[in-house]
């Protein structure tokens, strides 16, 4: 049986949400058309250290980017406990090399006492589950300590993501979400990457063009869609983290 323990915003956290979510409206709007280097430096002029970059460290563009305006950005990495050692790698290179403090964030319970509660290997048998234990319920609770949150999702990527906005609130997660590589190419990046001489996931290279977690990631086959190596076999496409609602009710029936 699951239970669902319902939240109720205080009134200055809904003052709060109010607040950022008529910003995020205004900056939609004023910004519709801006590139990736006009919206972060708005995004570093408005938010100052209320602003937290995320990366999945397949590669470190936004985290370049977003530290050419705000020096010493933190960078979340969701270390789930299932990544594949050349992702820890790369997150250890980019703590390094890049001027940006990175912040990992971990699940409540590691994969042993994951096992223990669930049963092994959960991720196999519910993905969903899974994920918003590892996943989505942790970045609810460090974003927490935000304003704004810098994502690389690109319109590109897949059909599921194609409408992504440049800059929108976040229902969910209570706050203001900012694409700004959202209508950048996958040769826009790449190429970035060289010139910058960015550290990279070794990964990338070997038939994985889409990184996660190990369990739930494969390699594909040229002409695939580059997200399919992900959750392969089942119909889940996203780990919850930019899909609304539906992975808010997941978290709460994994809880
Ligand atoms: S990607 Fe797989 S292993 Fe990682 S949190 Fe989601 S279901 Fe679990």
């Amino acid at each position: 049986m699951s239970t669902t323990t319902l939240h109720l915003a205080s009134p200055t956290e809904r003052d709060q949400r109010a607040r950022l979510r008529a910003l995020a409206a205004d900056a939609a709007e004023e910004l519709a058309d801006a590139d990736a280097d006009t919206v972060l430096a708005w995004a570093a002029r408005t938010f100052g250290d209320r602003l937290a970059v995320t990366s999945s460290m397949a590669e470190a563009v936004l985290p370049h980017l977003a530290s050419r305006h705000r020096p010493g950005v933190d960078v979340l990495f969701l270390d789930t406990g299932y990544h594949f050692e050349q992702t820890l790698q790369t997150r250890d290179r980019v703590a390094r090399e890049l001027d940006v403090t990175v912040v990992d964030v971990r699940p409540q319970r590691s994969v042993a006492e994951q096992d223990a509660e669930l049963g092994p290997r959960l991720h196999d048998r519910d993905p969903g589950a899974c994920c918003a234990q590892r996943k989505v319920e942790p970045l609810r609770r460090a974003l927490a300590g935000y304003d704004a949150w810098v994502t690389g999702v690109r319109r590109a990527e897949s059909p599921t993501r194609a409408g992504t906005p440049l800059v929108a609130f976040d229902e969910s997660f209570g706050v203001v979400k900012i694409s700004p590589l959202a209508a950048w190419s996958d040769a826009e990046v790449a190429l970035y990457a060289e010139l910058h001489d960015l550290p990279a996931n070794p990964l990338l290279d070997q038939g994985y063009p889409s990184i996660g977690c190990g369990p739930c990631t494969r390699r594909v086959a040229p002409g695939e869609d580059p997200r399919a190596g992900r959750w392969s076999g089942f119909a889940k496409t996203e780990c919850g983290l930019h899909g609304g609602p539906a992975a808010d009710e997941r978290e709460r029936e994994a809880s």
